[in-house]
């Protein structure tokens, strides 16, 4: 065995003897979810499987000529405001957004969309579980597909990075290595609500992660909150995309919308 090999030998070794010493992730005190078969945020719940992305592109492709630019490649953030309807506080700069304080949502409200993100997790690595390069794409303000550093990093599985937070893990963890650039391509169905404000038809999102699907049609049982199950009201039928401030610094860069129309309506 080379000198190299050892030492990669011990180094896989430590990293699982750690893993398996680590304190549990996840919990055991929060609600079951609506199926009865986990708690929100188990730590028990099986892990995906890891597949490798196609390496990441130096360059994002551009928008298509029908899309709403939310974020180009100019330096303004003219889609956006903060969460209480402040004008927009993080910094752009090269075409790439930095997280900063507070949540930063959409001046346009939406229903059915294309959405395309591009996030990149620090190449610094710090923290773990859920304090590595977290943020989160929210569709109508309401229903997370998590932004998280996956990459060697255990967290509960219904946190990781894609998934419908608190809901359901991706199908695989498609994750790219820290700092380089990753996509979201969501395909996304607002709820629908009856006239007396009783629940028709859940959100519904299908999501792909680096070119990988990882959510297939999958339903939202309400919006994501953590360590919570929580209804959907009427409010929820519309409302602005938007990007999470969880203390961690991400970048985002090229992000568009289309608007889609309901089948019936062509
Ligand atoms: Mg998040």
């Amino acid at each position: 065995m080379t000198h190299h090999k050892l030492i990669a030998l011990i180094a896989l070794v430590l990293t699982t003897t750690t893993y398996g010493q680590q304190a549990p992730v996840g919990y055991d005190d929060t609600p079951m979810q609506p199926n009865g078969k986990w708690r929100v945020h188990d730590g028990t719940r099986p892990h995906p499987a890891i597949v490798t992305a196609p390496p990441a592109g130096d360059a994002s492709a551009p928008a298509p000529s029908d899309a709403i630019v939310l974020l180009g490649t100019a330096d303004d953030l003219n889609a956006w405001q903060m969460n209480d309807g402040s004008a927009a506080t993080w910094t752009m700069k090269g075409g790439v957004l930095q997280t900063g304080k507070g949540m930063l949502r959409t001046k346009q409200q939406f229903t059915d969309v294309q959405l395309h993100v591009e996030f990149a997790t620090p190449s610094e690595v710090k923290g773990e579980s859920q304090g590595r390069g977290n943020s989160g794409v929210f569709l109508l303000g309401h229903f997370e597909i998590q932004v998280l550093d996956s990459y060697r990093n255990i967290t509960y599985p219904d946190g990781q990075a894609a998934s419908m937070y608190g809901q359901y893990p991706p199908l695989v963890n498609a994750a790219r290595a820290p700092g380089q650039w990753q996509s979201y391509d969501i395909i996304f169905t607002a709820p629908r609500f009856a006239v007396d404000g009783t629940l028709e038809k859940p959100a519904i999102v299908t999501v792909l992660h680096n070119g990988i699907v990882v959510h297939h049609a999958t339903p939202f049982w309400g919006p994501t909150r953590h360590r919570s199950v929580l209804p959907y009201t009427p409010q929820m039928a519309s409302g602005p995309i938007a990007l999470q401030d969880h203390g961690n610094p991400v970048r985002y860069r090229n992000i568009w919308v289309r608007e889609l129309k309901e089948y019936d309506a062509r």
